[in-house]
């Protein structure tokens, strides 16, 4: 396809097509494409890029735009589109990514505010979401990248309803935050980002896989007798490294009798709240939460990327983020109408339709098959445990909800058991049997499975087991 032709009609846009036709053909034989290869995942593991990888990619480089996109851009993905994908914790996406992404494309919407119907569709997402957590209707959210930014906006707000002055005066020295060991990444992070240190994040120790609630009020008083400002309670519903869930009625009675703010990181774990039991009680008391953040790109498959911060009162969330200069006034009527504008709500003024990959997925498939989706994973992580027993490994923290840690030879002293388990991860990897990522588990570098993928079957956790049984053979 040739872009660069220079327009022969000097008033047409040199950034549109020159001949709408060629290009429409050439557009739907590539949607074809990209279909077929989501329709065939389970033939398309991951794989290396190539050693020339940089030249392939680099700008200016010209050929046939549509060749290069299928000799150099479809094969090299992140895997996690593949039924034994289950590093980390990626979603696989969804067919419905295909419609929300072309209409995305046709409206190119920006969804900071105004009155248009994206903004609509947000609200309703948002609205959907709020229900599913038992918020009350005066909650109010913005889509974001993801987790790691909701934390952030989240934060935030427990900040200023904390400090009223915040927005003009800048923060007061002392404030402390509180999470379990092993709290993800993005807690600290977001409290770097807030100028506060992450000093001021205290670790509270984990008992039977559960925040310890007495040592938690006991650092509070601690604290606050030595003068710091204690400020918000971040419990975890699925922590990254073993799916282990806070008791956030727990976190919920301490943050009420200290006056702190409770934040739940819920990024892919709050989504249990979906599934049958038990599993749907691990998110019991997240209603009471001041703060939700969880991800729709995880366990809910949308396509990357899509994130929600979700705060239990709007006005909190407002008080936070609003701001309107004279170049963004609102209007009764117009195009300048609707609210809220969601740049009241965040960090980004200019945004685009993230909602539309959940309204389409939501839509297409019923919310009935997400809940499905969610509890066969449950399940298929509790399967893994057993069958690795079953096959002489060990499982490292009880399987809870959608993870399953393990170490391949547990006779093997812990250094040793490391360097294998972690052996074993890649060879996997590099022949497109099955990815594991790999976490730290009682001093022990153990395989793990994260499993928020739909497409996973019984057969595939089998088949993957009994590659890590050919694998410990052939690296150990
Ligand atoms: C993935 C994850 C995050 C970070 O979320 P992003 O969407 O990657 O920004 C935070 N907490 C937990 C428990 C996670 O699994």
């Amino acid at each position: 396809m040739t872009t660069k032709k220079v327009p022969s009609d000097p008033a047409a846009s040199p950034l549109d097509p020159q001949d709408w036709s060629a290009f429409r053909d050439r557009a739907h034989s590539l949607l074809d494409q990209c279909l077929t290869q989501m329709e065939t995942a389970r033939d398309h593991p991951w794989q290396a890029p190539p050693e020339d990888a940089a030249a392939r990619y680099a700008i200016g480089k010209g050929g046939d735009l549509m060749t290069r996109i299928t000799d150099d851009v479809l094969p090299f993905h992140g895997g996690n589109t593949h039924p034994r994908f289950w590093g980390w914790v990626q979603g696989a996406g969804l067919a419905s990514d295909f419609l929300a992404g072309m209409v995305a494309a046709a409206l190119n919407a920006n969804c900071g505010g105004r009155n248009h119907g994206a903004n609509e569709m947000e609200r309703a997402v948002i609205d959907w979401t709020r229900r599913k957590m038992g918020y009350p209707d005066g909650a109010s959210g913005v889509l974001v990248t993801g987790t790691s930014q909701a934390t952030v906006i989240a934060l935030q707000a427990a900040r200023v309803r904390a400090q009223g002055n915040l927005r003009s005066e800048g923060t007061l020295p002392g404030y402390t935050f509180y999470a379990r060991e092993g709290v993800h990444n993005a807690a600290r992070k977001a409290i770097e980002l807030l100028g506060v240190g992450h000093k001021a994040l205290r670790l509270i120790p984990v008992q039977d896989g559960r925040m310890d609630v007495a040592a938690l009020r006991a650092r509070i008083l601690k604290d606050r007798a030595a003068g710091h400002r204690p400020l918000a309670i971040i419990g975890t519903a699925g922590s990254v490294d073993v799916g282990a869930y806070d008791d956030l009625n727990a976190l919920a009675d301490v943050a009420r009798d200290t006056g702190l703010w409770l934040h739940v990181d819920g990024a892919f774990g709050a989504w249990t709240r979906l599934a049958d039991a038990p599993w749907r009680t691990l998110t019991d008391g997240i209603d009471r939460a001041d703060s939700i953040a969880l991800d729709f790109h995880k366990w809910m498959s949308v396509g990357y990327d899509c994130g929600l911060a979700l705060i239990r009162d709007e006005a909190d969330h407002r008080a936070a983020f609003a701001a309107r200069p004279a170049y963004l006034q609102g209007a009764d009527q117009g195009l300048a109408g609707g609210d809220p504008w969601f740049c009241d709500y965040g960090i980004d003024l200019s945004r685009g339709n993230r909602a539309i990959k959940v309204w389409c997925a939501l839509e297409m498939f019923g919310e009935e098959a997400f809940a499905d989706a969610i509890t066969r994973n449950c399940r298929q992580a509790a399967l893994m445990g057993r069958e690795a027993q079953a096959r002489g490994m060990a499982v490292l923290a009880p399987v809870v909800s959608n993870v399953c840690v393990f170490t391949a030879d547990p006779a093997l002293d812990p250094a040793d058991q490391s360097r294998l388990n972690a052996a074993i991860a890649e060879e996997l990897q590099l022949s497109g049997q099955a990815v594991f990522s790999t976490t730290l588990v009682d001093g022990v570098t153990c395989l793990r499975a994260a499993i928020v993928n739909h497409r996973t079957t019984d057969a595939d956790v089998i088949a993957a087991l009994e590659a890590v049984v050919q694998a410990n053979g052939s690296v150990g």
